[in-house]
């Protein structure tokens, strides 16, 4: 089946739900390591690095897993001004990213007008960066002003690609096929396209799973964020376990052999539920990390999950470890852009 899925880049849905559902040790150390070598066959044996900027932890959205949906009032509530996150821009910058990933909850002051002339300034005085975005569902036309302000990518998890568990997850006012309409604005808009997933949400089944992965497949995205559910004591979900790391793992290899050229995060969440998370995720087929370059004094409050990392080789202070890290598995941490191979337009 590994060999199928290396040489077509496909299998069929019984078959991915077989690669699943197996946890044979020596069937899945040899998915981790076919999909090591596609990754390295596209990019080399490089990572990628992102500065994420947190930038507001308001959000008018109820999402029954996220630390900061409306309901938590124990959440001290934080939005950066333009000049601060300016600030973290310069910081990160100077430490060699090329790459800022702005990310927020769905924050009803962050109106067009505030978001293009955030966006265009960042765009004028680092004319080498590359400007992603995390803030939400909005319409097609604030996608394109902001497009046309200077962000050319967006990241958009679809969260899981089946409509009754998406409704599991998130209530009624949110729907998948809304959701699903905004990847599809954004692609069509010209942004280089983020979707994704948390592993092990409550109700998830591996026919889900292979749901997404179809769904993936499909949409050909230049980026796919994929970690572990992690739970939050002040959510719904408090009592639902983690997701599996090794299903994660699991799902970074079938995502990098059904779509080689796509950029894969060892995310956060994967960091945190996982000592050496970032490195076992290189390893499994991932190729970005994302360490955190907002303001120290609002980290934690950015707790999308309980034990959220914000200290340590995460951060953007600690860049240098995190280059020996992955220096001690045999990878270099790039300082590029890092545009998809997926990408014709890498303006
Ligand atoms: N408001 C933005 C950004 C959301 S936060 C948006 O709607 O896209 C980024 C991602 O964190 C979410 O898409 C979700 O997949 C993930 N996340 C939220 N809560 C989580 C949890 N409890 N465990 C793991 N990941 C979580």
């Amino acid at each position: 089946m590994i060999g199928i899925l290396r040489l077509t880049h496909d299998l069929s849905d019984a078959e991915l739900l077989a690669c699943l559902e197996c946890d044979d040790s020596s069937f899945v150390e040899e998915l981790h390591a076919a999909a090591r070598e596609a990754c390295a066959q596209q990019y080399g044996k490089v990572v990628f690095i992102r500065g994420l900027i947190e930038f507001t932890n308001i959000c008018k959205n109820d999402c029954y897993y996220c630390g900061i949906r409306r309901s938590n009032s124990k959440v001290d509530r934080y939005r950066l001004s333009k000049e601060d996150v300016l600030d973290c821009c310069t910081r990160g910058h100077a430490m060699g990213f090329r790459t800022f990933v702005l990310q927020g909850g769905e924050d009803g002051q962050l109106t067009d007008a505030f978001m293009c002339d955030l966006v265009s300034e960042i765009h004028r005085r680092f004319d080498d960066c590359a400007i992603t975005l995390s803030i939400g569902e909005r319409s097609r036309e604030s996608y394109q002003r902001l497009y046309d302000a200077g962000a050319q990518r967006y990241l958009l998890r679809h969260e899981t690609a089946t409509a009754e568990h998406y409704a599991r997850l998130h209530p009624k006012a949110l729907m998948l096929k809304h959701r699903m309409n905004c990847l599809q604005d954004l692609k069509e808009i010209g942004y280089q396209v983020g979707c994704g997933l948390m592993v092990g949400s409550p109700f998830q089944t591996c026919e889900h799973l292979v749901r997404d992965l179809r769904y993936i497949k499909e949409l050909q995205p230049h980026m796919v964020g994929i970690g572990p559910f992690i739970p939050h004591h002040d959510t719904p979900f408090r009592d639902y376990p983690a997701g599996s790391t090794d299903m994660t793992l699991k799902l970074l290899s079938l995502v990098r052999l059904l779509v080689p050229g796509v950029l894969l995060p060892a995310t956060t969440a994967l960091g945190t539920a996982l000592g050496d998370g970032r490195e076992r995720g290189v390893l499994a087929g991932a190729n970005v990390v994302m360490p955190n370059l907002s303001p120290l004094n609002v980290r934690e409050k950015y707790s999308l999950y309980d034990n959220k990392l914000c200290t340590g080789d995460e951060t953007a202070e600690q860049l240098e470890k995190l280059r020996e890290r992955f220096a001690g598995i045999g990878y270099q941490v790039a300082v590029s852009r890092g545009d998809s191979l997926l990408t014709k337009n890498s303006n």
